[in-house]
């Protein structure tokens, strides 16, 4: 053990000569700063893995591991959420740094960021309540859809609605949204790029509406966001954690009106969906 603690030392006295001191080191009995009043971890035999005092207190100081490496915001989970989503988005991106949703939605109106933007009637942006503590999600536009500019208004949308209903919400309680922003030609895929060009906007949507909890509708939107490939019955498995945020993903709507079957466990999701609402929003 003293050996590992030895090496440990080592390489954050390495990193320390490189970097800066970034990481406190614990005192030795031989370095002649330490206080022989206040035992110091090294004393006790216990490794600090404590942050700096200025680091803990000052929140725009980036975390550093044991080792000296900058910790991924995106991966800190001492961090909020809406920072650690706010750090998946690209630096470069002209609306990372909007205060209200209305800025990105007039950047993506303004912006042709790929070949569906420009063929689109219109841009799906999203519905809802701006502070809402749910977030609904679904894969893209539909015909419907793009001819009003709004997320979920065809019949799958109506059968959202009825849904939403029966577990006391109604449409203008929470933020209904999707993946892509531009009807897809055909209502096919999403493409790659497509969903590479449009999700840091929804990222920025999650980071400013800041929900308590997520419902993805349909394998396409849980799988982009969890950045999976599972089938739905394996999304639907377990509630999922997208960056501090409660995660849980249910059929699609579009999908229950082809396959009743379906609609048995959508309302077991949705029983359960409320349940944990009524936790998370209780809590505060
Ligand atoms: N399907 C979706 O995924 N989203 C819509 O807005 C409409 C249909």
């Amino acid at each position: 053990m003293n050996e590992l603690l030895r090496d440990l030392r080592a390489i954050v006295e390495h990193e320390r000569a490189l970097h800066g001191d970034l990481l406190p080191l614990p005192a030795t009995k031989e370095d002649p700063s330490s206080s022989s009043a206040d035992p110091s971890p090294a004393d006790t035999g216990t490794p600090s893995h404590t942050a700096p005092d200025d680091a803990a207190s000052d929140p725009d100081m980036p975390n550093y591991d044991l080792f000296g490496n900058q910790v991924d915001p995106a991966e800190d989970p001492s961090l909020p959420p809406s920072e650690r989503i706010e750090a998946l988005i690209p630096d470069d991106a002209p609306y990372k740094d909007a205060d209200t949703l209305d800025e990105v939605e007039q950047y993506l109106a303004d912006t042709v960021l790929v070949p569906i933007d420009e063929d689109r009637e219109n841009p799906v942006f999203g519905v809802g309540d701006p502070a809402a503590d749910l977030v609904i999600i679904g894969e893209a536009p539909g015909r419907n859809e793009d001819e009003e500019g709004e997320p979920f208004v065809g019949r799958a949308g109506q059968l959202l609605d009825k849904i939403l209903d029966a577990i006391n919400f109604k449409r203008e309680d929470v933020y209904i949204t999707n993946i892509l922003k531009s009807r897809p030609p055909r209502n096919r895929d999403p493409k790659s790029e497509e969903v590479d060009a449009h999700l840091p906007v929804l990222y920025k949507q999650i980071a400013l509406i800041r929900p308590k909890i997520i419902l993805t509708v349909g394998k396409v939107a849980g799988n982009t966001l969890l950045d999976r490939s599972s089938s739905l019955s394996n999304l639907r498995d377990q509630e999922h954690d997208f960056y501090g945020i409660p995660l849980m993903a249910t059929y699609h709507p579009a999908a229950l009106l082809r396959n009743s079957q379906w609609k048995r466990p959508t309302w077991e999701d949705m029983k359960l969906l409320r349940t944990r609402y009524d936790q998370l929003t209780d809590e505060t």
